[in-house]
């Protein structure tokens, strides 16, 4: 390999390696030496590709890594203390419906509330509807909760913003909405996970994790006038995700989903019309999907509209998950649908197979955790 084409092999990695992630405030400007001894250490872990190259390519490569990892640190730090801030500053907080902030069956929708009795049979009941391949609907919580629970996420927005607290954003596609989590509601969605998601979840998705779920990340979207006005076609950091819709008025707006993928096969095409579906919102009213199936959010064509998001991640799940390989349905439907069998190791969509893909026309991968 020529010094140029080496130098040139060397730049697209460490451009991809790079890129993804802007460096905070000032760290840009304060770019420290890489003392040579910290590249001899590394050198040992180079893949094979880059470590096949000349040194000094070697050392570019490292250097980028290395400084990829101190403004991963640097970014970690500031959200830790930003964190802290939230914390001491949300003890002078006074909520408006205390009693949201505890989950009583009380809350749910009576029709929900008979057919949890009997998880198993949930298949026997009008009350969840297939709405879409591996989608479920069902009534949820009273409407009056979903009104009170809006007004004390109202009444929390306020109170930041009179206080001068930063309010605690979602993820990162959600310039709008709260990590429910960080407000307090923690304890509320435990409840809501163990009552709702976990029953339904182990009978609808027990090959991907729905059996064994035991921690989430739960935030509220809000689209409308002043707000975000659409959600980018993504695949969620969770087994399983809980929708519900608070309110309150709107029109458009759906849900589309387009095809259960695993992180190989996210980047691919749609197989088959039928994948494609779009889901309508009901106040009050849930969507059960795997975080894996691909989906955004149309359009509000008027109002406004808030849903509650409970992402449901099971850590046995993702402890045994092989990564590098395509699960096959029904947690990957590329193959399958396409009438190809299972995928085995392939990576069709020419990317690094990795979560967090991004290749043209696909998906991102929304995995901010809480
Ligand atoms: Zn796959």
């Amino acid at each position: 390999m020529t010094a140029r084409a080496c130098e040139e092999k060397v730049d697209s990695q460490t451009t991809r390696s790079a890129a993804p992630v802007d460096a905070p405030a000032g760290t840009a400007q304060r770019q420290e030496h890489i003392p040579q001894r910290l590249l001899e250490e590394f050198r040992a872990y180079l893949p094979d590709k880059i470590a096949g190259l000349c040194r000094h390519a070697q050392d570019e490569y490292l250097k980028a890594a290395i400084r990829q990892l101190q403004r991963e640190q640097h970014a970690e730090a500031e959200a830790e203390l930003e964190a802290k801030a939230f914390r001491e500053a949300h003890m002078r907080y006074e909520p408006k419906h205390p009693h949201v902030y505890t989950f009583t069956p009380s809350i749910m929708h009576p029709s929900l509330r008979r057919a949890l009795k009997e998880p198993t049979k949930v298949w026997e009941r009008p009350i969840l509807a297939a709405v879409a391949p591996h989608v479920f609907s069902a009534p949820c919580l009273q409407q009056s909760f979903c009104e009170q629970l809006l007004e004390e996420i109202d009444h929390f927005q306020q109170w930041c913003e009179r206080e001068n607290v930063p309010i605690p954003r979602p993820n990162s596609m959600n310039n709008h909405g709260v990590i429910l989590d960080l407000m307090g509601l923690r304890s509320f969605l435990d409840g809501l996970m163990q009552a709702v998601a976990c029953p339904l979840a182990s009978v609808l998705y027990p090959h991907h994790g729905g059996r064994s779920l035991d921690s989430h990340h739960g935030y509220l979207v809000e689209y409308g006038p002043n707000k975000d006005e659409r959600l980018d076609f993504h695949v969620d950091d969770s087994e399983v995700t809980l929708n519900i819709c608070l309110g309150r008025h709107f029109q458009g707006g759906r849900l589309y989903m387009r095809g259960v993928r695993c992180p190989l096969h996210q980047q691919t095409p749609d197989v088959g019309l039928d994948e494609v579906v779009t889901v309508d919102h009901e106040v009050g009213s849930m969507l059960l999907h795997l975080g894996c199936h691909r989906h955004g959010a149309e359009p509000l064509e008027a109002g406004s509209r808030s849903n509650l998001i409970l992402w449901c991640r099971s850590s046995s799940h993702r402890r045994n998950v092989d990564y590098r390989t395509c699960p096959g349905a029904p947690s990957c439907e590329f193959f399958s649908r396409a009438g190809g069998g299972r995928g085995g190791t392939d990576n069709a969509c020419g990317g690094d197979g990795g979560r967090g893909g991004g290749g043209v026309g696909g998906p991102s991968v929304d995995e901010r955790g809480g």
